[in-house]
């Protein structure tokens, strides 16, 4: 089986190794196995490293890393030509050490976060997920309250500013059970590797650690959502904590700015915003009432009477849907009124309707109508609306259907 080298060194960046054997997986490319492998492959929530395997004085990208799930051999995938790597060979292997040094920031500042927030509040962790850009636990709680948050951040924090010291020891299960293991693996194993954090937290993980809680530098918590299993916190640790502020910062920065105001003030300015919207729509929509009232009168003034009715045949190329229908409502409250009305603008529409009891079919006609213009719409007796594909559409349905009124 593969020498893990980084289950003793998180820190070993480069080794020396043989090839074991080489097969392909279903999309082509050569798994190589190892002897011996600074490269971590994806498990316990950790995502694999990538490097480069060096043979023959060529150097092959190392894109993904695998465990095989029967023999538990490391598996280095190669996007390159697997030939060189015949059983036997030696290889250099290089990891890429700023992507290991970002696993590991942010796989020991889950240790970290995760004990906070067990010895504040005895909320477990039931998982851990390592993302491309953000970090998740899963904590068996049904509710995480802004200040519990902001103490188990602060907490976390501060055992990193105390910059203890991380060691790997191992140990078997039962011995496991004595020292006070936070989360012991149901899978029995001869020997546990275990995590110390000095005096604050013994877990059993397979990953790559700092060794000491200074070098995961910070911890900053994003947001919680309630899930299946209980609570998911958001993190990220480290760098990643500082390139996120960064894009937090210049986002909120671009919204003060639009704003003219400082970022702290964003939040309550937008709320002011909010409430200007909700008067302005108020006031626009009284205004519209008014407008549709006072064209209502006038449509019903000028509209020709024919066989003890009134036909309104109107378009409007600027108003709405929302604007004829509300002008529909008010000419059919009147006596005896046939509105046959549209509208152009971004979704040009039609709206037929008659003052009830009269004895047409406004759905009927609406149906006719969008079926020749190859759009949806319907309705009931007295009331119907549909769309059209364009303003000069919309107006020559209108006229259309007019002349089906009898
Ligand atoms: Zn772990």
């Amino acid at each position: 089986m593969t020498d893990r080298l980084y289950y003793t060194d998180s820190f070993l960046h480069e080794f020396d190794a043989r090839v074991v054997a080489v097969t392909t997986d279903s999309s082509g490319r050569s798994r190589i196995t190892l002897d011996r492998s600074a490269f971590y492959p994806s498990s316990g929530g950790q995502v694999f490293d990538t490097g480069w395997l060096e043979i023959a004085g060529v150097r092959q990208p190392i894109n993904e890393v695998a465990e095989d799930e029967e023999t538990n051999e490391v598996l280095h995938i190669l996007e390159g030509d697997g030939s060189p790597f015949q059983p036997g060979a030696m290889v250099r292997g290089a990891i890429d050490a700023v992507r290991r040094r970002d696993h590991m920031q942010q796989h020991s500042g889950q240790h970290v976060l995760s004990a906070a927030f067990e010895k504040l509040y005895n909320f477990a962790t039931v998982s851990f997920h390592m993302g491309d850009e953000s970090c998740t636990i899963d904590l068996a709680t049904d509710s995480i309250s802004a200040k519990q948050l902001q103490a188990a951040e602060r907490l976390a924090n501060e055992v990193i500013a105390e910059d203890r010291p991380v060691e790997i020891r191992f140990a078997t299960t039962d011995e496991a059970r004595t020292l006070g293991v936070r989360k012991i693996p149901p899978a029995e194993r001869d020997k546990l590797r275990l995590i110390n954090i000095q005096d604050f937290d013994l877990n059993a993980c397979g990953g790559t650690h700092v060794r000491s809680t200074g070098q995961i530098g910070c911890i900053l918590v994003r947001k919680i959502e309630k899930v299946k299993q209980g609570m998911r916190v958001e993190f990220v640790c480290g760098l990643r904590a500082v390139s996120t502020a960064r894009h937090d910062f210049e986002s909120l920065t671009e919204a003060a700015a639009l704003f003219s105001t400082h970022i702290w003030e964003v939040p309550q300015q937008i709320r002011k915003s909010q409430d200007e919207i909700k008067a302005a729509q108020k006031a626009q929509h009284k205004l519209l009432e008014e407008v549709a009232e006072l064209q209502a009168e006038r449509l019903a003034l000028s509209a020709p009477e024919r066989n003890g009715h009134k036909l309104v045949v109107q378009y409007f190329a600027d108003r709405d849907l929302g604007f004829i229908k509300m002008l529909a409502q008010k000419l059919t409250k009147k006596d005896r009124v046939i509105a046959l009305l549209a509208c152009g603008g971004i979704q040009p529409s039609l709206v037929f309707a008659q003052t009830p009891k009269m004895p047409h079919d406004m759905g009927a006609l609406m149906k006719e109508a969008v079926q020749a213009l190859g759009t949806r719409g319907g309705g009931n007796r007295d009331m119907a609306q549909g769309g059209a594909p364009d303003g000069d559409r919309a107006e020559s349905a209108i006229a259309e259907a007019a002349k089906k009124i009898t």
